[in-house]
């Protein structure tokens, strides 16, 4: 157990490649909640890309490491990956919980659109009740641009969600792995060490089926 950590910030992530907009977000992060650690968690295998091909974890949990090196307030976690099987975030929240104890309290960071749509994942009110919600959104983002039934959901939930802009969140796993595709350059939107690491083991040269199995959560 570390009692030390009152606040702990849980970055969750596929991380294909990760970028400087989730390092951004994780200070972001960081400073706005007064987050003790920011602790980077890759998922193993993400609960709704069952039916797509994701980049080997390994090299995900490398790249991630990589990133986030020099900053002493991030460490990144192997727990999703060496789990094993669906990496469900209530099982992720359980486990931090049992390991920090209950004076800890999570703050789960993640994209706006995977965290708002958390009323459709495994447990998720065991969720809301673990940690705080963190929706890190791209520019322009707008509740209201939300389904009805969601916006409802998470006015009903409203102490536990939080909105953090982030302007670099225009930059997207999507957007670097079709660049490096297509031969054009990465440089200034992945750190150094990560962008020399997707070059030396090759990866994304070749088209992944990324479609995503919405039903599989
Ligand atoms: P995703 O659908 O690939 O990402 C949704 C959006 O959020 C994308 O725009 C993505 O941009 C962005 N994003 C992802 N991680 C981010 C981060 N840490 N900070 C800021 N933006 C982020 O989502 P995912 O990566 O598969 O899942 C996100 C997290 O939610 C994971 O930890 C996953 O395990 C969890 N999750 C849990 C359940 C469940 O327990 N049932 C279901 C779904 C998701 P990029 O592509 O540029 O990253």
């Amino acid at each position: 157990m570390n009692s030390t950590i009152k606040r702990l910030g849980i970055m969750g992530g596929t991380f294909d490649p990760i970028h400087y907009g989730h390092l951004v977000t994780a200070e972001g992060a960081r400073f706005t909640f007064g987050l003790d650690q920011v602790l980077f968690m890759p998922s193993g295998q993400p609960p709704h890309k069952k039916n797509a091909r994701v980049t080997d974890p390994e090299h995900r949990y490398m790249m991630t490491v990589l990133a986030t090196l020099t900053n002493p307030y991030f460490d990144v976690s192997r727990l999703e990956i060496d789990r094993g099987g669906t990496s469900y975030t209530i099982d992720t929240l359980r486990a931090l919980h049992q390991l920090y104890g209950p004076a800890t309290e999570l703050y789960f960071i993640t994209g706006a659109d995977a965290i708002f749509d958390v009323a459709s994942w495994k447990n998720a009110d065991d969720c809301l009740a673990l940690a705080h919600f963190v929706a890190a959104t791209r520019p322009g983002f707008s509740l209201v641009d939300l389904p009805e039934s969601t916006r409802q959901w998470v006015a009903r939930h409203q102490e536990r969600f939080h909105i953090l802009k982030v302007p670099a969140m225009a930059i997207s796993s999507t957007e670097i792995r079709e660049r490096v595709r297509e031969g054009s350059s990465i440089r200034y939107l992945v750190p150094e060490p990560v962008e020399h690491y997707i070059r030396r083991q090759r990866l994304y040269t070749q088209e992944l089926p990324q479609s995503r199995a919405s039903c599989a959560k």
